[in-house]
C-alpha cells in the first residue's frame, strides 16, 4: 500500500462504501487520510466507575460481566443491556436500537465506554456510549481524544476512524515528507508522518493544534509556489513589445467628455509600461464598479492597434460585449480603428470606411479577416476562444470579469502554431479581491488598482425594505420616474415551477415573469415596464436594452443578466427581490448598475425570508443574511466589503474557492495576513535557489496537482 492505492485495493472497502467515498472525492489511500475531522471529542480521561458523575462526557474501563437484548414493549426498539465493573463498582449501560452488539461484545470481554451517564426509573447507566473491545493500549473510539469527521450519509466517524486507523498503521511511517526538512525545522513544524497521524488520532490538544498548523503551513506553501512559479515561467516567455504612441493617447483622452481620474491614469500607465516590454503582461485591473475601467482598456488597445497590432476583448455575456462593442466604438471612432464584434449567436463587423454604421457579415468572413489582420480590434464573448479564432497579429487580450486567461488560452489564438511570442493579458474585474487572496491564489497576477469613482458621483443610498414598507417604495419609485428616472427590480429567477406556486413556503421566492406582470398590469399600469432574462433570443434582449438606453422603458425588470457592466446612467434606483439569495459581491455588482452620474442613487433589498421562516435552515440563515445585507449597506467601498465576505462567508465559498479542493483546515489561513506574508517569503527564497524545484521533486509533484486545480497554466 503506498498513498496512491485505490480504496477499491484496500480491504473492507465493499462497492457501497467505495462509492459513499467517492461521492467526498476519496479515491485513494492519499485522499482518505487527508480526509481531516472536523472537531475531536475528549475521552481521554478514563475514571473508575465509582467515580462516574451524571452528564458529564467521560470513559470507563472494566469486564463486561452480562450482555443481552431486550424489546421495548411499545415501540419494537431492541435494547441492549449490558453491566460492566471495575475495581471499583459496576454500572448499566444501555444500547439503543443495536441488536448486533451482543454478537461482538460478550461477557469476560474486557471493554472501554465513551459516553455519559443518564438518569432512569432503574437508577444510573450509560447511555449509548461508544465502545472498543480493549484488544491492545492503542485505542481509536475511547479512552482517548477522539476525531469526530463531517457527517455524510452512509460514513460515520466510527466507521472512518476505523479505515483510517488501519491506513494510517500501514503506512504512516512511509510517508515522504514533501516539505524540506530545513523549513520544517526552522518553521517547527511536524514531521508529514506525525502530523497526519496527529491531525486523525491527536495524543493531546497541542498536538492537534500542531498538525493543523503543519497542514496549513503546507498548503499556502503549495499555492505560494504554485503562482511565484508561474510568475517566473511568464518571465521567461517573449512577448511582441508595444512602443508607446504618446499622440494617439493624448488625442483619446482629449476627445472623452470628462477628464481621467488619477487612479485611471496611474493604472494605464503601468498597464501601457508593461506593454513596452518584451515579456507578456500577466496584470489584473482592479476598480469598483463603475470606476471607468472600460476606457483604461480602450487606452491599451489603441495604443496596440496604432502599433499595428490586433487586440481580443473578451467579456463574460452577449449583453455586455455588446455594450463594449458600441462604448469602443464610440470612443475611437476618430481613429479609424476597424473593431469586430463575435459573440455565439452574431457577428458584426465595423468597417472604417463607413463611418457609424454596422456591416452585418458571415461569421466565416469575419474569422478571415481576423486571421488576415484586418480586424483590429474583435470584442465577444467566450466564441472568441471557443471557436476556430485565430489572429494573424495579436498582442493583447482584454478579458473583462474573469481573473486569469492561462498562457496556453493566449497562445492558442495566435495564427501561428507554436509561435515563440505569447500575447500580453490585461484582466479586469470588480470584484475586489482582499489582501490574503491577491497574495495567494491571485500572486501570479500583477495588480493596477483604480481606488476612486469619478469626481461628483454621490454615495447610493442602500435600505433593507420591510415588507409592510412595499407600497412605499413603489410610491417613490413612481415619483422617481416622473422626474425621468430609470429603475431595474431583480428577481432570483425566471419563473416559479409549478410544482412550486402551490407550496406557499417557497412562493415568496420572487421570479420575473411574474413579477413582470404584476408590475406592468397593476401597480405601474401607466408607466413601461420591460422584462429581461437569460432565457430570452439575443435579438430580444439586444432591443430590450435599447429600449432602456433610449428611455423607453421606465422599470426593467430582469434576473442577474444584467449583473455585470451595464452602463445605464439614468438608472438610478434598483430594488433586489430575495436578496438574501444572492451573495455579496453579487449584490454589489447590481449596486453598481446606478450611482452612474451625478445623481442621488438608492438600492432598496428585499428579503423573502420573513414568510418562509418556517424553513428552519432560513431561521439559521437569516441572522447570517442580515448581517450580510448590512455589511453591504455599510461599507465604504469594495475592498473593506470583500474583506467582511471573507470574514463572513470564509475563503471556501468566496469566490469559488472550494472547488480548489483546499482543506478547510487550511482554508482558515488563507484569512491570515501575516502567515500568508510569511509563506509567500520562504516560498519565494526556495525558488531563488531552485527555481524549478529540481532537488525537490515531491514537491514539484504537488506544486503541478496544485497548477491543474486552478486552471494555472
Ligand atoms: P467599470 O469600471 O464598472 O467597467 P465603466 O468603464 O463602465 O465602469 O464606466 C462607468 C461610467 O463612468 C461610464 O459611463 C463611463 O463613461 C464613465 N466614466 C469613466 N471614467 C470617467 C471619469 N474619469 N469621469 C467621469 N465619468 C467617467
Ligand atoms: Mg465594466
Amino acid at each position: 500500500m503506498n498513498l496512491s492505492t485505490p480504496i477499491e485495493k484496500l480491504p473492507y472497502i465493499g462497492p457501497v462504501y467505495q462509492k459513499r467515498l467517492k461521492k467526498l472525492g476519496i479515491k485513494n489511500v492519499q485522499d482518505l487520510l487527508y480526509h481531516f475531522p472536523h472537531r475531536y471529542e475528549d475521552f481521554s480521561n478514563v475514571i473508575p466507575i465509582s467515580k462516574a458523575k451524571i452528564n458529564q462526557p467521560l470513559c470507563i474501563q472494566g469486564k463486561i460481566l452480562e450482555i443481552d437484548n431486550s424489546r421495548t414493549w411499545k415501540r419494537g426498539i431492541t435494547l441492549t443491556h449490558a453491566i460492566v465493573e471495575d475495581k471499583t463498582g459496576a454500572i448499566k449501560v444501555t444500547w439503543f436500537s443495536q441488536p448486533y452488539l451482543t454478537k461482538t461484545l460478550k461477557p469476560g470481554d474486557m471493554i472501554s465506554l465513551a459516553g455519559k451517564i443518564s438518569v432512569g426509573k432503574n437508577g444510573i447507566y450509560l447511555s449509548n456510549p461508544a465502545y472498543e473491545k480493549i484488544t491492545s493500549p492503542n485505542l481509536t473510539h475511547t479512552g482517548r481524544i477522539v476525531p469526530v469527521y463531517q457527517e455524510t450519509r452512509g460514513l460515520s466517524s466510527r466507521w472512518l476512524r476505523y479505515i483510517i486507523r488501519s491506513a494510517l498503521f500501514q503506512i504512516q511511517n512511509q510517508i515522504k515528507d514533501p516539505l524540506p526538512e530545513k523549513i520544517l525545522k526552522e518553521q517547527n513544524l511536524l514531521p508529514i508522518s506525525q502530523a497526519i497521524g496527529q491531525i486523525h488520532f491527536p495524543d493531546s490538544e497541542e498536538l492537534a493544534q500542531k498538525a493543523k498548523e503543519r497542514f496549513s503551513f503546507e498548503n499556502l506553501f503549495f499555492i505560494e509556489l504554485s503562482v511565484l512559479k508561474q510568475r517566473l515561467k511568464i518571465r521567461s516567455l517573449k512577448a511582441p513589445p508595444i512602443p508607446l504612441s504618446l499622440k494617439f493617447l493624448q488625442r483619446l483622452t482629449k476627445s472623452l467628455p470628462f477628464k481621467l481620474t488619477d487612479s485611471q491614469k496611474k493604472s494605464a500607465w503601468q498597464i501601457l509600461k508593461d506593454l513596452e516590454k518584451p515579456r507578456p503582461m500577466n496584470r489584473l485591473l482592479e476598480g469598483d464598479v463603475g470606476s471607468g475601467k472600460t476606457v483604461v482598456a480602450a487606452l491599451a488597445g489603441l495604443n496596440a492597434v496604432k502599433s499595428g497590432y490586433q487586440v481580443a476583448f473578451m467579456a463574460p455575456t452577449e449583453v455586455l460585449a455588446k455594450q463594449h462593442f458600441k462604448t469602443v466604438h464610440e470612443m475611437l471612432k476618430d481613429f479609424k480603428v476597424d473593431i469586430g464584434l463575435l459573440t455565439g449567436k452574431e457577428d458584426r463587423f465595423y468597417s472604417k470606411k463607413l463611418d457609424n454604421d454596422f456591416i452585418e457579415i458571415s461569421r466565416r468572413k469575419l474569422l478571415e479577416k481576423v486571421e488576415d489582420g484586418k480586424i483590429d480590434i474583435l470584442i465577444g464573448t467566450h466564441a472568441l476562444i471557443q471557436g476556430k479564432v485565430k489572429f494573424g497579429n495579436l498582442a493583447l487580450v482584454i478579458v473583462d470579469e474573469q481573473h486569469r486567461f492561462g498562457v496556453e488560452q493566449r497562445a492558442r489564438l495566435v495564427k501561428v502554431k507554436n509561435s515563440p511570442v505569447i500575447p500580453h493579458l490585461l484582466s479586469m474585474t470588480a470584484t475586489p479581491i482582499p489582501r490574503t487572496l491577491a497574495l495567494t491564489i491571485y500572486g501570479d497576477l500583477d495588480l493596477s488598482l483604480i481606488d476612486e469613482l469619478p469626481k461628483g458621483r454621490k454615495k447610493i443610498i442602500t435600505k433593507i425594505i420591510a415588507p409592510k414598507e412595499r407600497e412605499k417604495t413603489y410610491k417613490f419609485i413612481r415619483k422617481e420616474v416622473k422626474k425621468g428616472r430609470q429603475v431595474f427590480v431583480i428577481c432570483p429567477r425566471i419563473e416559479t415551477p409549478e410544482t412550486e406556486k402551490e407550496n406557499s413556503t417557497w412562493g415568496d421566492v420572487k421570479a420575473v415573469k411574474e413579477e413582470y406582470k404584476k408590475l406592468s398590469e397593476k401597480i405601474f399600469k401607466d408607466l413601461n415596464v420591460g422584462l429581461l432574462h437569460g432565457k430570452m433570443g439575443s435579438k430580444d434582449k439586444e432591443r430590450v436594452m435599447k429600449d432602456f438606453k433610449r428611455k423607453k422603458i421606465n422599470i426593467l425588470v430582469s434576473t442577474s443578466v444584467i449583473e455585470v457592466g451595464i452602463d445605464i446612467p439614468e438608472a438610478t434606483i434598483i430594488m433586489i427581490e430575495g436578496a438574501e439569495r444572492f451573495g455579496l459581491a453579487q449584490l454589489y455588482q447590481f449596486r453598481g448598475r446606478v450611482g452612474r452620474s451625478s445623481r442621488q442613487s438608492y438600492c432598496f433589498l428585499l428579503t423573502g425570508s420573513e414568510k418562509s421562516s418556517s424553513i428552519q435552515k432560513d431561521i439559521q440563515a437569516s441572522g447570517k443574511t442580515r448581517q450580510r445585507l448590512k455589511a453591504l449597506i455599510n461599507c465604504k467601498n469594495g475592498f473593506e466589503l470583500a474583506e467582511e465576505d471573507l470574514k463572513i462567508r470564509g475563503p471556501g465559498d468566496f469566490m469559488g474557492t472550494r472547488q480548489w479542493g483546499i482543506p478547510d483546515i487550511a482554508m482558515e489561513s488563507l484569512k491570515n495576513i501575516r502567515l500568508v506574508e510569511k509563506t509567500r517569503s520562504i516560498a519565494k527564497e526556495l525558488l531563488e535557489q531552485d527555481p524549478v524545484l529540481r532537488e525537490h521533486p515531491l514537491l514539484l509533484q504537488k506544486v503541478k496537482s496544485f497548477q491543474e486545480k486552478i486552471n494555472l497554466n
